[in-house]
């Protein structure tokens, strides 16, 4: 990395000798950058969608609407961007909050806080036919921050059902550990070696295209290793291309 410094030089002429202070910028603008390129990226994801109803409207406006299957077609469409638009705007809300959050900490049970996420898919569940266990003491308990901790498990148990494929397993194995560890396995799409470490980032996707109509919005994992970090954790994923994948997470106790 580039190195930026901030000298200032002071002469003092009493003692003749001269002061030299130097501050490192380098973290600074580092951060600035990735504050940049963060809202860069937001105006273009939120752009789209935008575009894209905007364009709807005045076709429907312009006449379209008359025409019934048309109106029902692009009514389908701009349900879909408004969809779209929520969950980006919920996500960039967990990002930017997490930093000042007023957290409540509270001792859960671990089985039933995964049994609910899970209930909330269950309609895509039922939908691509996935056969999902879950395996872990359904008596341990775990004290955490539960505004970060819900979030990082309903995204992880999230993917793994996106990209799973029709009729495919996924499994949720947990246990105590100096804490929490847990792990979420799906046998779907998986992920290229070099994507790997990529895929944490903010906005990154490895199929754009392919993730934009699944209505992914890239932010999930970026969450999630904010989320992990903040409880002093540590998240780690084994994938392999067309096989699967395995994400790793340990919590150490609060
Ligand atoms: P998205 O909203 O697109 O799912 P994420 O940040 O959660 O965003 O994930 C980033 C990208 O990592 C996804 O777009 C996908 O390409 C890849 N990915 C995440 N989880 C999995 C998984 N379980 N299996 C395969 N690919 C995954």
């Amino acid at each position: 990395h580039e190195r930026v410094l901030d000298i200032t030089l002071r002469y003092f002429e009493e003692a003749n000798q001269i002061l030299g202070v130097s501050y490192d910028l380098t973290r600074i603008r580092q951060l600035e950058k990735l504050q940049k390129d963060f809202v860069g990226n937001v105006s273009h994801e939120l752009k789209t969608p935008v575009t894209s109803l905007i364009g709807f409207t005045e076709t429907l406006l312009d006449g379209a609407k008359d025409d019934p299957e048309t109106l029902t077609a692009f009514l389908k469409i701009m349900q879909k961007d408004a969809y779209r638009l929520e969950s980006l705007i919920q996500e960039i809300i967990q990002l930017s909050k997490s930093a000042d959050i007023n957290y409540h900490i509270q001792t859960l049970n671990v089985k039933q806080v995964l049994q609910q996420l899970l209930a909330d898919y269950t309609p895509i569940i039922q939908e691509k036919n996935l056969a999902v266990t879950l395996e872990g003491d359904p008596e341990l308990t775990f004290t955490t921050k539960v505004e970060v901790f819900y979030p990082i498990c309903k995204n992880l148990i999230e993917n793994a059902i996106n990209y799973s494929l029709p009729n495919g397993q996924i499994n949720i194995q947990f246990a105590e550990k100096n804490g929490l560890v847990f792990q979420v396995q799906d046998f779907g799409i998986g992920i290229e070696k070099e994507e790997q470490t990529r895929i944490f980032e903010r906005f990154y996707r490895v199929d754009k295209a392919r993730a934009r109509n699944s209505g992914g919005t890239g932010l999930g994992l970026a969450i999630v290793k904010d989320y992990v970090e903040i409880l002093g954790g540590s998240i780690h994923v084994d994938s392999h291309l067309g096989v699967g994948s395995t994400f790793y997470v340990y919590l150490p106790v609060n």
